[in-house]
């Protein structure tokens, strides 16, 4: 699943890090100011999939508060081995494997049924306790990916507010992929007008605070747009290596 790494490899694989860490912090403040924020305003989630624990660590040591997985199998792998930190789930998910995330991450950020939030809600209510959860919209129309189509969104939104165990603190989206950052710009500020739209609902249990959007390749240009959170993976951590 993941990596043993060599000490040689991992005190690389540290500075590289560090470096990096540095390079998007920056970048994410510029963006945020430009957009007339503060920099606290939008929130770094590292994206770990095929990270070794470690070097996850090493993150959370560096200040990273945010991590997120997107194979449950992987995710559950980790956990133990990992530090303190705010775990949340940002991948595909299968309703059969939702009760390895109840009570084990902050967040489930790829919600796209009424079939799978009422799941997520009966097994928090069962294990008593309550999840949140974001929207994930799919912002492109593209026929084989995950994503609520916008024109159901509001409804989709309007039967989880009724669940008794779950929050939905706001919308996620992952573009079609794009030649050029700027060319997801307008799918970026399409997420926009539907975050404020939902926003403007006033749904009850429905709080809008994150607007998730902008990954390795395009997340200043997402920020421009309006992020509040982004994830990033192999502009943090180098390419991923899958073995
Ligand atoms: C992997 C992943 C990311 C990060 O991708 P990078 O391009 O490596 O930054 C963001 N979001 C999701 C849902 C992912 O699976």
């Amino acid at each position: 699943m993941t990596e043993k790494l060599s000490n040689e490899e991992l005190s690389c694989r540290f500075q590289n890090l560090e470096e990096n860490l540095k390079v998007i912090r920056s970048r994410m403040e510029e963006a945020a100011a430009k957009s007339g924020r503060n920099p606290g305003d939008v929130t770094l989630l590292a994206a770990t999939k095929t990270v070794p624990a470690e070097v996850i660590n090493r993150g959370i040591e560096l200040g990273i508060a945010h991590i997120g997985e997107n194979r449950v199998q992987e995710l559950c792998g980790k956990l133990d081995a990992l530090l303190p930190c705010d775990r949340q789930f940002i991948g595909h998910l299968q309703k059969n494997k939702i009760k390895y995330l109840i009570g084990r991450v902050g967040m489930i950020q790829s919600v796209d049924s009424e079939k799978l939030a009422q799941e997520i809600s009966r097994l928090s209510v069962s294990n008593g306790t309550e999840t949140d959860v974001l929207i994930e919209v799919n912002i492109g129309g593209e026929e084989n990916k995950s994503g609520v189509a916008p024109e159901h969104l509001s409804e989709l939104a309007e039967k989880i507010s009724a669940l008794p165990a779950v929050h939905v603190r706001g919308l996620m989206a992952i573009p079609p992929v794009c030649e050029k950052p700027e060319d997801a710009m307008p799918y970026f500020s399409k997420m926009k007008e539907y975050f404020i739209d939902m926003k403007d609902k006033k749904m009850d249990n429905v709080s809008m605070d994150c607007l998730s959007m902008g990954m390795s390749a395009d997340y200043v240009q997402a920020i421009l747009c309006g992020a509040t959170m982004v994830r990033i993976g192999s502009a943090l951590f180098g390419p991923r290596i899958y073995r």
